[in-house]
This record gives C-alpha cells, sequence and structure tokens, in this order.
C-alpha cells in the first residue's frame, strides 16, 4: 500500500482536492494544493520521518 506525501510538510494528511474533479491534491495539515505528491511505501515514510 502507497501513502500520499506532502512534498511541503511531509504530512500524509493529503485529499483530492474538490473531490478529485480538479486532479489536484489537498494537504490538509499545511494546506498545500497541488498535482505533486509523493508516493512512498510505509517503509520508505518511517525511514523520512525517522529522527
Ligand atoms: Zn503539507
Amino acid at each position: 500500500m502507497k501513502l500520499l506525501v506532502c512534498p511541503v510538510c511531509k504530512s500524509t494528511e493529503i485529499e483530492f482536492d474538490a473531490g478529485g474533479y480538479t486532479g489536484k491534491y489537498f494537504c490538509k495539515n499545511c494546506g498545500y494544493v497541488g498535482s505533486f505528491v509523493i508516493e512512498m511505501t510505509e517503509e520508505e515514510y518511517k525511514e523520512l520521518t525517522k529522527q
């Protein structure tokens, strides 16, 4: 299963903007709207967020 990750804040709180109608994504965490988000596996996400 792939996670959608915000390129700005690295949150996974990503939803389709306007129900997917515009083909863009919306980040509920920082308000980012755009057609680009990062797709990664849970493993990759754990690596990314590991401090
Ligand atoms: Zn964000």
